[in-house]
């Protein structure tokens, strides 16, 4: 099988309206199918958003998100990259998880992943809600058996408490939840981008106290994001790194189909420029998450998320 194979449909040979919509037109490859030994990346749908905590709809983030990114072309416009050449990248489908039953969802999520992992397939997750990345975490964590670092793009630092008393796992709390499974090095987590009104500031100072770097939005914009990002190399790139990226990241000007969306945030300009300058660390897996459809008429948060997704895809292309 040639790299031939695993290339996109271009435009030009079947317009990109056309056909059965798989991730960026990318072979689809179901759990089963031997060409997955093959498979570098693999993009997986996780459509579920049963713990998100206000308004829903993530759950048709993937669907979504396949439509949109049959509009993205093979080659990047400004670095050059074709990374469908150089690595073999494929639609893998999306997990059956159940709507209402967090344990049996999170679990199909993980063994999904894991047999990823096992084919040696590097994830690149498509949410659903951001409490989908803890099975990714969970997935990688248990077979490299260390903790490793972290990049998150977000308005929300997702290490809020538990919401409604208990033990509540929800969307606002994967990365708090992976620092204390021992998933994550807190002192290899960096965060940028948080604000917006809050109940008080105990996630920021949880996540400080255990060593996590956050960089809020006063900061990032005062600093210019090439040097906030590059001082998240520094701190998460010394060694393996998951990248998440919550559309909510981007203001809602350009990114409205979100769940719990925070004014006075980057443009998808500057958003694109933050994944750009991931390229070259060792990333082990990454994921977009909480485009939600129903508050996306217009499609355009869509559109940025494929677009997004795309980014990641450039990122984690070794350098030659
Ligand atoms: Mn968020
Ligand atoms: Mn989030």
């Amino acid at each position: 099988m040639t790299t031939t194979d695993w290339e996109p449909i271009s435009g030009a040979v079947l317009p990109r309206y056309a056909g059965l919509p798989s991730f960026m037109r990318l072979p689809h490859v179901p759990e089963g199918d031997p060409r997955r030994a093959e498979v570098d990346i693999g993009i997986l749908g996780l459509p579920w958003d049963g713990a998100t905590s206000n308004r829903p709809g993530a759950r048709h983030g993937p669907r979504a998100l396949r439509d949109a990114s049959t509009m993205v072309r093979a080659m990047h416009g400004a670095t050059r990259q074709t990374p469908f050449r150089t690595m073999r990248c494929a639609d893998m489908g999306d997990v059956a998880m159940s709507p209402v039953d967090q344990d049996e969802a999170l679990g199909a999520a993980e063994a999904a992943v894991d047999a990823m992992l096992a084919d040696g397939i590097r994830p690149l997750m498509v949410g659903g809600d951001h409490l989908c990345t803890l099975p990714v975490l969970r997935a990688i964590g248990k077979r490299r058996g260390e903790p490793f670092g972290l990049i998150l793009l977000d308005s929300h630092t997702d290490l809020y408490p538990p919401y409604f008393g208990g033990r509540t796992l929800t969307h606002g709390n994967p990365f708090r939840q992976a620092i204390e499974e021992g998933w994550l090095d807190p002192r290899r987590c960096f965060m940028a981008g948080m604000r917006g009104t809050s109940y008080n500031k105990e996630d920021v100072d949880w996540g400080r106290e255990k060593g996590v770097h956050i960089v809020e939005i006063e900061e990032c914009m005062a600093r210019g994001w090439a040097s906030v990002m590059q001082e998240g190399r520094q701190v998460a790139g010394q060694g393996p790194v998951y990248v998440s990226f919550d559309i909510d990241f981007v203001d809602p000007a350009f990114a409205p189909g979100t769940g719990t969306p925070e004014v006075g945030g980057p443009s998808s300009f500057e958003a694109l420029q933050c994944v750009r300058a991931l390229r070259g660390l060792e990333i082990l897996g990454a994921d977009l998450v909480e485009v939600s459809p129903p508050f996306d008429p217009s499609g355009a948060t869509a559109w940025l998320g494929a677009s997004v997704m795309f980014e990641l895809i450039c990122a984690m292309e070794p350098v030659a």
